[in-house]
């Protein structure tokens, strides 16, 4: 059998402990670490654990879509109209047409296109979905890979999601290229699948060590994949002598907590002044420091590792830090964030950045006008959306609560007819666990400038502080006080005063203290934005690219105009390219470009990477 556990809503009770503790177990005070993949002859205490689960945290498979949701009749929705030959009446029986035998696609086999398509089967829809994965693999869950994994407790191969959608799996292939104007993915094998809706949902893969040639060491690793997490695994039980952790985010802080618990030195490196500093400010930073350094974590922060250093035989031996100081360690674990999944849309005429592809509430994808597609959706750690929240900012979060419901807004928004979506406004909700200590965050506080400590003690590691921006409260992190967050979040989400209006009870009057965020590094060798055009119908958005100097250059197909010069049929994307650089296309775009435009008329963009966009809480 195989389960999940909600940990975004888990309080940490332990009530699952006590009726399955073979399957669930507690470490510290509210750290829950569970089997995901337990035997069948768990199977009753499991269901009587998931019954008791205060919160229905607990998600096993069967109880969720399934075949038999997948062979439920699409509910009629062109029966509500009266008259079918309304224009809505039109509408709703195309609407129906295509939730009984549409082409829905969906680019990326994981967490958030497995919920996705789970929702689509529970909705009623009983056209085809094909699922495009790159990895060989049925989707599994990573945040156990860093924890349970890790420490031992479980295989990596144990981590699978639970879930039997009805759908094509395409799996051990990515996808390559999307061509808008066919409607097609195309494929790394060189064919192409058709759509009519399609749904991106990439995420995002480890940053490796930036020079080539160390990142090739043998012992040097990074941490996204169930590869990555079984070979790591492995290595860690064999003991080496020292681990080097590069970055202190979340996933290098559970790296090297999983290595402390087997009793393994590990030295934890960071640029910043303080481990989760990015995602949590500084002053939460130095609580984590502390929970760090008392378990015997060799912490160094402010300082960078210049170089990686091998033996004759090209295994790791050493690192050299910017301080001057040597480290000696036969395993380092690269832990500097993620990339995002787009180089595949690139040319595609969607609005793809540095912090993903840009979508609507409703999470449908911009193109790169800025203007709604209608059948292209995107969800997961590859999106960036507004928030109201967040003063219609776009949040760019890696969180697994986010990819759930973001996806399963996506899914349930793809098979509906219009009047029917819904906006994806759920406040981003994260969790790790490291250290025995299960830390919580609501809302998103780095775009808070003020926090105060509202509940418990931070010496003794137990307390929830609240941030604040404009006298409104936005965000809360929890250590080991997890059951106080749906309160705090009902009080993020009705915009209720900061400093909160109340004092918890036996807890002296707190005051606010900055939350100071590290300055995002921001490398513009992504594309930036520039808008040409003369009068309303000539404006159009275009990417611009930089080479590894900064210098800009055109990336392919990145002039998208797909109104101007619509795909002949038979055409194919490469033809279509080739016509639209022909130099009639040269002289007039030329005419349009930047430069030659007038000084009053010039309009660019500011870079992309430089729009506020709150830094993604699992950001390292
Ligand atoms: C080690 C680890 C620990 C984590 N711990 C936590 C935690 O404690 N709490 C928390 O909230 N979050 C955690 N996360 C984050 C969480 O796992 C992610 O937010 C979640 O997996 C996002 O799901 P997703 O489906 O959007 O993307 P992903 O899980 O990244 O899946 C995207 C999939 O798309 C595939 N793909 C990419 N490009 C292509 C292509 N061109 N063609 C076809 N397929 C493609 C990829 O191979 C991948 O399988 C953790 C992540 C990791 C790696
Ligand atoms: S809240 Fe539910 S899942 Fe979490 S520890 Fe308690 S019983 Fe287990």
């Amino acid at each position: 059998m195989k389960l999940v556990v909600d940990l975004t809503r888990c309080q940490g009770y332990g009530q699952c402990a006590y009726f399955a503790p073979g399957v669930f177990r507690m470490r510290g005070n509210e750290v829950l670490m569970d089997n995901p993949e337990p035997d069948d002859d768990q199977r009753d205490r499991v269901l009587r654990a998931a019954a008791a689960c205060p919160v229905q945290a607990i998600r096993i498979d069967g109880t969720v879509g399934g075949d038999a949701a997948a062979a439920a009749p699409a509910p009629a929705l062109a029966t509500a109209v009266p008259a079918q030959r309304t224009p809505s009446g039109i509408i709703a029986t195309a609407v129906e047409a295509f939730r009984r035998n549409g082409r829905i696609v969906i680019v990326g086999a994981s967490l958030a296109g497995l919920t996705a398509a789970t929702v689509m089967r529970r909705d009623g829809f009983t056209g085809s979905i094909t699922i495009i994965g790159e990895e060989q693999y049925q989707p599994y869950d990573r945040p156990p890979l860093s924890k349970q994994v890790f420490e031992g407790l479980i295989p990596a191969s144990n981590t699978d999601l639970p879930g039997d959608v009805n759908a094509r799996w395409l799996l051990g292939v990515p996808a390559t290229g999307l061509d808008l104007p066919a409607k097609q993915v195309l494929l790394g094998d060189g064919s192409a699948v058709e759509f009519d809706r399609l749904l991106i949902a990439t995420g995002t893969r480890a940053r490796p060590w930036p020079n080539m040639t160390e990142a090739a060491l043998d012992g040097v690793f990074v941490l996204r994949t169930r590869d990555d997490a079984a070979v790591l695994s492995q290595r860690l039980a064999s003991r080496p002598r020292r681990v080097l952790v590069i970055g202190a985010g979340f996933t290098g802080s559970e790296v090297a907590s999983a290595c402390r618990d087997r009793d393994i030195d590990v030295t934890v490196v960071d640029r910043g002044p303080a481990p989760l500093a990015g995602a949590l400010g500084e002053f939460i930073g130095n609580v984590a420091a502390g929970l760090q350094r008392e378990h015997g974590v060799d912490l160094r922060c402010g300082v960078t590792v210049t170089a990686l250093e091998g033996d004759d035989r090209g295994r790791l031996r050493r690192a050299r830090l910017s301080d001057s100081s040597v480290v000696d360690a036969d395993l380092a674990v690269v832990a500097l964030g993620a990339i995002r999944n787009t180089e595949w849309l690139r040319g595609s005429g969607l609005a793809v950045g540095k912090w993903g592809v840009a979508c609507d509430a409703g999470c449908r994808a911009f193109d790169v006008n800025g203007a709604t597609t209608d059948n292209i959706f995107v969800a997961g750690d590859v999106a960036r959306f507004p928030h109201p929240l967040y003063d219609y900012q776009f949040l760019a979060l890696e969180h697994w609560g986010n990819a759930v419901t973001q996806a399963e807004i996506a899914g349930h928004n793809m098979v509906g007819g219009p009047g029917t979506r819904w906006p994806h406004l759920a406040t981003p909700v994260f969790w790790s666990s490291q250290f025995g200590t299960s830390i919580k965050s609501v809302g998103v506080p780095t775009y808070a400038d003020q926090l105060m400590i509202v509940q418990g003690s931070v010496p003794e590691r137990r307390f929830i502080a609240a941030f604040g921006r404009s006298g409104r409260i936005t965000a809360a992190v929890a250590f080991d006080q997890a059951m106080w967050l749906e309160f705090y979040q009902h009080l993020i989400e009705t915009a209720q005063p900061f400093p909160p209006a109340f004092t918890a009870f036996g807890q002296p009057a707190g005051r606010p203290v900055p939350v100071t965020v590290p300055a995002q590094e921001i490398r513009d060798l992504q594309a930036t934005v520039m808008v040409t055009g003369h009068d309303p119908g000539e404006r159009r958005a275009e990417l611009l690219y930089h080479d590894e100097l900064g210098r800009p250059r055109h990336g392919p197909g990145q002039h998208f105009r797909p109104d101007s010069r619509p795909r002949q049929p038979g055409q194919s994307l490469s033809a279509l390219r080739r016509a639209t650089q022909d130099p009639g296309g040269q002289a007039r775009r030329r005419h349009l470009c930047r430069q030659h435009l007038p000084r009053d008329r010039r309009v660019a963009a500011r870079p992309a990477g430089r729009l506020r966009s709150p830094q993604p809480a699992r950001g390292e």
